[in-house]
């Protein structure tokens, strides 16, 4: 399984560096995790959309699926046609995609998606890849989430406080990708983490490594690096555009 960042700023995007955007592959199947400002275009840097197998959008905040957009248009204008994609959303989220997208004449949404939303404990399988989700502590509903296959397995954080079970969710896992909005002690919103934080959940799940993402576009990545690894005794490293890791 392979891990392509598209994007990792947290909040808002910088030149060439677009918000939260994932792509996991393994062998044909292609995922596209959270939909960040830009992370379309960086997603047509590696491979046609009509490829896809499914969208994950972790919650509804703009620095998270506002690139669904984009994809929305290409599915129902763009070249090639297929049946709707699989879009796995949180609670709540089809209807304000579809009240959004309704310009006039009702909403064409699942023209281009075939909505869902997880149930506790499901497993939903797309191509060979095994997806759990878990609810993130966030002021909106928001899905943790868990891939696995070939006994590889990944886990995503999303927007996240302290307050959720991440680190059973991510328990003995290859990798977490863990968000570190913030650095040092300065925490003005509960609903993310520090890379301190970050690290020590990634201590408590076992996982080999962490990978911090949705760090401020202002903060040291090698601050943050530092910090998580004070406390964490794995790989730590930090998400950017066009990394590439083997799960
Ligand atoms: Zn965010």
């Amino acid at each position: 399984m392979e891990l392509w960042v598209l994007g990792a700023n947290g909040t808002y995007p910088t030149a060439g560096r677009p918000t939260a955007g994932y792509l996991v592959s393994h062998g044909d199947t292609r995922v596209w995790i959270d939909a960040g400002s830009g992370t379309f275009g960086a997603l047509l840097e590696l491979i046609d959309p009509i490829d896809l197998d499914a969208v994950i959008v972790s919650h509804m905040h703009v620095d998270h699926c506002a690139d669904l957009f984009p994809l929305y248009h290409y599915l129902r204008f763009g070249p090639g046609r297929r049946p709707p994609l699989p879009l796995i959303v949180p609670g709540g989220a089809t209807e304000r995609l579809s009240a959004f997208l309704d310009s006039g004449g009702g909403s064409h949404l699942t023209e281009a998606f075939a909505p869902r939303t997880p149930q506790p404990d499901e497993v939903i399988d797309v191509g060979g890849i095994a997806f759990r989700f878990g609810p993130s502590d966030h002021p909106v509903p928001t899905l943790q989430v868990r891939a696995e296959t070939g006994g590889r397995s990944l886990a995503y954080s999303a927007d996240t406080g302290t307050g959720s079970d991440l680190a059973r969710l991510a328990a003995g896992a290859n990798t977490l990708l863990a968000e570190a909005t913030f650095s040092g002690h300065d925490k003005p919103a509960p609903h993310h983490l520090t890379a301190t934080e970050a690290g020590e959940i990634a201590s408590r799940a076992g996982v080999e490594r962490l990978i911090l993402t949705h760090l401020l576009p202002t903060l040291d990545p090698q601050q943050a690096i530092a910090e998580a690894a004070a406390v964490f005794s794995g790989d730590v490293m930090v998400a950017a555009p066009n990394l590439e890791v083997l799960i």
